[in-house]
């Protein structure tokens, strides 16, 4: 039902397109034939954080102790009132869903070319609650995770896990609450999609990182080889 659903909302934002002018997510430009989603100006301007450069990086410095993470990246800086803050508002809440498969793609790009996760066999995004994806329509890490499948032309695995817990808003929690409240929040619900796989788990946004967390350490449990993760923005 899902499936069929995801692939509706696909359809119909297709159909979509064909009737309104295709505009830039990020500044409402119109896009040039070769532009998709976003225009070359906003692409340039992105506050990239290129932790794919550095021997150790941040993101992969969360997990320490906590996750048994072979390699974890971060591709934007999340600051306050910036294009990246706009962006994944867009993203998540209206709709937008081709920024996030656009931020995925060019994430992927670079992240290839730089030799990151060469051996990744299937991606794996943060599942909604089913509740809030009801809500929302849709996932917003599955569009994501679509982009970077494009580029590594891997398949992405939108049902391997699922959230069995339907947590508070995390934005009105504190980082102390947050990190309680995500223990027990995910299972993996199709094992032979995971066990013995290199996976690469995908979200939008990291704070600190807990959600990742749960769900990777449900991943490791499920027999996952390595672990891979990639978030948008890192906050
Ligand atoms: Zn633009």
């Amino acid at each position: 039902m899902q499936h069929i659903s995801f692939k509706l909302i696909s359809i119909v934002n297709d159909v979509i397109g064909l009737f309104y002018p295709r505009i830039c997510g990020g500044c409402d430009a119109h896009l040039m034939k070769h532009e998709q989603n976003l225009c070359l100006n906003c692409l340039h301007h992105l506050p990239k954080t290129y932790y794919w450069d550095y021997e150790v990086n941040p993101t992969e410095q969360l997990f320490w102790g906590k996750l048994k993470v072979d390699a974890a990246c971060g591709f934007l800086h999340f600051g306050k009132d910036s294009i990246v803050q706009q962006l994944m508002h867009r993203f998540k809440y209206k709709r937008k869903t081709g920024i996030g498969r656009e931020l995925g793609r060019q994430f992927a790009i670079i992240l290839k070319d730089k030799q990151w996760f060469t051996d990744v066999d299937v991606i794996v995004p943060i599942p909604l609650h089913p509740s809030k994806q009801l809500r929302r329509g849709y996932n917003q890490s599955d569009y994501f995770a679509e982009g970077i499948s494009e580029v590594y032309d891997v398949p992405v695995r939108r049902k391997a896990m699922k959230r069995v817990v339907a947590t508070d808003s995390q934005t009105r929690k504190s980082r102390y609450d947050r990190s309680e409240n995500v223990e027990e929040v995910f299972q993996v619900s199709d094992l032979n999609a995971i066990r013995g796989k290199n996976v690469l788990l995908v979200d939008d946004v990291i704070t600190t990182g807990a959600t990742l967390e749960a769900a990777g350490n449900r991943l490791l449990e499920a027999g996952a080889a390595k672990l891979y993760i990639a978030v948008i923005a890192v906050s």
